[in-house]
């Protein structure tokens, strides 16, 4: 059984699945969720969704930038340019990507739905786990029992799993937020609108000083992110694909 069926554990659910190995999947929502911004997938994670034939199905909605351009924040200067593109393919065997979170998780979710060895149990909000001998109960909020030889928590940041699990684990704040928004390629500056992934603070500025007046305890974001698919600058919090053209 899995517990969460987001990009951790469908990836797991699709990976036991191409082994023969049978897998349910608890996940809370109806896999509807459309929540995230743009989300990097370097050639290590290409490669291995390549392998879990995951690759061609998200491709049409991936961005496959030339470069990653990194520039100094207060000066504004170019600091590294890292060829991506074709050169990646190259020396990686796999591609650099970016693409919208929930194409991924739309991706992941068509060929989890495909493999009959995984079970996709949708409106499943695990809240107790408990062993009997080597069988695993899975409980849900509305009390829906399910069974299995093990469990592997996914369910996210805010783990249900690790906190039964682990009680004395806590999160811990780091400090730093993040805003994030969507925009369409068109509507970005130059050098910004090249078909590339840029990491600059220079662009946050006006964000981080709006952050610092509106809660002077937080460290806002040191970068933001442009470049994902056509349309994506990303700078933190989720958005909806509904809400994407605008700013969040
Ligand atoms: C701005 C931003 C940019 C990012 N960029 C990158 C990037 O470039 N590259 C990268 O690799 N990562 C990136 N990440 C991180 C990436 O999005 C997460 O690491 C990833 O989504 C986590 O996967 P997960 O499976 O652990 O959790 P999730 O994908 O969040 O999935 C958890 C699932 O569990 C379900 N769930 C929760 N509680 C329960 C419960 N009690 N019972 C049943 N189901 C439950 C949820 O509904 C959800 O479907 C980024 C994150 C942010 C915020």
């Amino acid at each position: 059984m899995i517990a969460g069926g987001g990009i951790g554990g469908l990836t797991a659910a699709i990976a036991f699945a191409r082994r023969g190995i049978n897998t349910t999947v608890l996940e809370r929502s109806s896999f509807a969720d459309q929540t995230g911004a743009g989300i990097q997938l370097g050639p290590n994670a290409t490669r291995i969704l390549k392998e879990l034939g995951v690759l061609d199905v998200i491709r049409p909605a991936a961005f496959r930038p030339d470069a990653m351009w990194l520039y100094d924040g207060p000066s504004g200067r170019q600091l590294q340019a890292l060829p991506l593109g074709k050169q990646a393919d190259k020396y990686y065997g796999a591609p650099y990507l970016t693409l919208h979170r929930a194409d991924l998780h739309d991706g992941l979710h068509s060929v989890a739905e495909k493999l009959a060895p995984i079970k996709l149990k949708t409106g499943f909000d695990a809240t107790s786990i408990k062993t009997d001998g080597d069988t695993v109960l899975v409980r849900s909020a509305d009390g829906v029992e399910a069974k299995g030889s093990c469990l592997i928590g996914a369910d996210g940041l805010w783990s249900t799993a690790r906190d039964l699990l682990f009680p004395r684990d806590r999160l811990r704040f780091t400090g730093a937020t993040a805003w994030r928004a969507l925009l369409d390629r068109k509507d970005l500056p130059s050098p910004f609108d090249a078909p590339v992934v840029a990491l600059s603070s220079r662009a946050t500025q006006e964000l981080q000083r709006g952050a610092r007046r509106a809660d002077r305890r937080r460290r806002p974001s040191s970068f933001a992110l442009f470049g994902a698919r056509s349309r994506t600058c990303h700078r933190g919090r989720s958005v909806t694909r509904a809400k994407s053209r605008g700013v969040s």
